[in-house]
C-alpha cells in the first residue's frame, strides 16, 4: 500500500516552478498553491496584472490534491441551515454560487484545456438511518420547490439501481454535481497559470510580510519579494509554516483531518455490485463517509474517521484501518479486495461550517470552505482576483462577519469533546 494521495500519484506533476532565488516585484503575491491561490494567479496573469505565487511545498501540496473528488452542488450545511443563519436572499444567493462554481470549473478546463476527467456524474445523499430519511425528504423538498429543480427523491427500493448496498434508506440525487481528477486539475490550473505569465515558486514557505513603499515585502528562506498587494490562499494549512504571518486566519479556522483509501482498480463485476450509479456519494452521519470510483475504477472512500487534527504516516494509517471497516459494513463484497492507497489532509473548518471571503489585516483571502471547497475555491479564486484588481460584485460571501474562535489560537485542542459529542449524535439519531 501507497501512504500517498491517489491524486499525487496518477497526474503529471507540475514542472514549470522558478527555480532560482525568490525575487522581483509584482502587483500581486498570493500566498498557496492549491484551488484558491492558483486560480487567483491564473486569472490575474491572463488580465495582464504582474503575479507572484509562494508555496510552502508543491502545488496540490494541501487539500486541492488530497481531496476525495468530489465536486458537489449544494452547501456544506444545508440550505435550511443558510436560511436560518443568513435569511432567505442571501442562502438562495449562496446556493446558486456553488452551482456556479461548478459551471466555473467546467469553463476553465475547456479554456485552458486541461484533461481532468470532470464529468457531470450526479451526488446522492444517503440516508444512514431510517431516522434520517425523513429529515432528508424535508431538505430536499425544500431545496427542490425554492431553489434547485435538478434535484430528486429516491425511496430505499430505486436506490438498488445506484449502488450495491443495503446500507441505506433513501437519498436526494443533486444532477448539478460532478467529479474530476484532482491532481490533474490542480497541475493543469498551475500550467495555464504560468503559461499566462504567473511565477510561481514552489518549496518557498512565507515566514514574514512587512510593509514596503506602498506594498508588502514577503520573505521566505529562498528570499524575499515584493508586491502592491497580497492573496491569502492558505486555508486549512494557515498553522503549517511556523512564524508565517497569517495569525489573523488561524484564530479563526478550525483544522481537522480527513482521511481517505483507494482499492486496486475494480473488474466490471465489482462495479456493478459496488456503485453502478457510478456517482459521487456521501452518507447522512455527523461521523460520516464519501466514497466514488476513479477514472480507472478503483474505490475512493474517506470519512473523518478519526477526530485529528494531525496527518501523516502514522495517523493516515490508522484512519486507513478505521476507513476498511467501514467500506467492508457498507459492502461486504469488498472484504478481500486489496487497498493501494492511504492518505490524508487537513479540512479547513470555520465555527458555523460557512467560508469566508473579504479583505483583513491588508490582504484579501478566501478559506473556510468547510470539507466543500473543491468546487467554491475555483470560484473564490477568481473573486480574489477581480478584489485585487479594485473590481467588486464577484465575492458570494462578501460582508460576512468572521469573529474569533474563543479560545482558540490554531492548535484545536477540543476536537475530542467535538468528536464524542457527533459521535454521541450520530448514535441518538
Ligand atoms: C481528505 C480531504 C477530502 C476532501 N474532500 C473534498 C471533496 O470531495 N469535495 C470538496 O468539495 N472538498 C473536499 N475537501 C476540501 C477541499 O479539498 C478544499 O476545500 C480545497 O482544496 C481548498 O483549496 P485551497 O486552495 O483553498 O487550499 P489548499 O489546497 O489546502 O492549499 C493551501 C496551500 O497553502 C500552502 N501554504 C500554507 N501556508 C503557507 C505559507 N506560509 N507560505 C506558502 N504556502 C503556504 C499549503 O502548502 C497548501 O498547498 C477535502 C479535503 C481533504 C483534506
Amino acid at each position: 500500500m501507497k501512504y500517498l494521495s491517489y491524486w499525487h500519484d496518477t497526474a503529471t506533476p507540475f514542472a514549470d516552478a522558478q527555480q532560482g532565488p525568490v525575487e522581483g516585484s509584482f502587483d500581486v503575491a498570493v500566498i498557496g498553491g492549491g484551488f484558491t491561490g492558483l486560480n487567483a494567479a491564473r486569472k490575474l496573469a491572463r488580465e495582464g496584472v504582474r503575479v507572484a505565487l509562494l508555496e510552502a511545498a508543491h502545488v496540490g501540496a494541501g487539500g486541492s490534491g488530497r481531496n476525495g473528488g468530489h465536486l458537489n452542488n449544494g452547501m456544506a450545511h444545508g440550505y435550511a441551515e443558510a436560511k436560518a443563519h443568513f435569511g432567505a436572499e442571501r442562502a438562495h444567493a449562496l446556493y446558486k454560487a456553488y452551482d456556479r462554481s461548478i459551471d466555473m470549473i467546467e469553463d476553465v478546463i475547456a479554456e485552458e484545456r486541461i484533461a481532468c476527467d470532470f464529468r457531470r456524474s450526479g451526488k446522492l445523499k444517503l440516508a444512514s438511518k431510517p431516522s434520517h430519511a425523513a429529515g432528508l425528504r424535508a431538505g430536499f423538498e425544500l431545496i427542490h420547490r425554492e431553489v434547485d429543480p435538478d434535484t430528486r427523491w429516491l425511496d430505499k427500493a430505486e436506490l438498488g439501481a445506484e449502488i450495491g448496498s443495503e446500507a441505506f434508506h433513501g437519498g436526494m440525487l443533486y444532477g448539478k454535481s460532478a467529479m474530476m481528477h484532482m491532481g490533474r486539475y490542480v497541475n493543469g490550473l498551475a500550467t495555464a497559470a504560468h503559461r499566462h505569465g504567473a511565477m510561481i515558486w514552489d518549496r518557498a514557505p512565507v515566514t514574514g510580510r512587512s510593509r514596503s513603499g506602498t506594498g508588502w515585502a514577503l520573505t521566505t528562506p529562498r528570499g524575499t519579494l515584493r508586491a502592491e498587494r497580497v492573496i491569502a490562499a492558505t486555508g486549512a494549512y494557515s498553522g503549517s509554516v511556523p512564524r508565517a504571518p497569517l495569525a489573523h486566519f488561524r484564530r479563526r479556522i478550525i483544522s481537522v483531518g480527513s482521511f481517505i483509501v483507494a482499492t486496486r482498480p475494480l473488474d466490471p463485476g465489482e462495479i456493478a455490485a459496488t456503485l453502478p450509479g457510478n456517482r459521487t456519494c456521501v452518507t447522512s452521519m455527523n461521523i460520516g463517509n464519501y466514497f466514488r470510483l476513479s477514472p480507472d475504477n478503483r474505490l475512493i472512500f474517506g470519512g473523518r474517521a478519526r477526530f485529528s487534527a494531525v496527518s501523516d504516516q502514522q495517523s493516515d494509517a490508522k484512519s486507513g484501518a478505521v476507513l476498511r471497516r467501514s467500506m467492508v459494513a457498507m459492502f461486504p463484497h469488498l472484504a478481500d479486495v486489496r487497498i493501494d492507497y492511504c492518505w490524508g489532509g487537513l479540512v479547513g473548518m470555520t465555527k458555523d461550517r460557512f467560508p469566508r471571503a473579504g479583505e483583513a489585516g491588508g490582504m484579501f483571502y478566501g478559506m473556510g470552505y468547510s470539507g466543500h471547497g473543491a468546487q467554491m475555491s475555483t470560484l473564490i479564486g477568481q473573486a480574489l482576483a477581480d478584489m485585487a484588481m479594485g473590481r467588486q460584485g464577484t465575492n458570494p460571501l462578501d460582508g460576512l462577519d468572521w469573529p474569533t474562535i474563543p479560545l482558540h489560537s490554531g492548535k484545536p485542542w477540543f476536537l475530542p469533546l467535538v468528536g464524542m459529542w457527533f459521535g454521541l449524535k450520530d448514535r441518538l439519531s
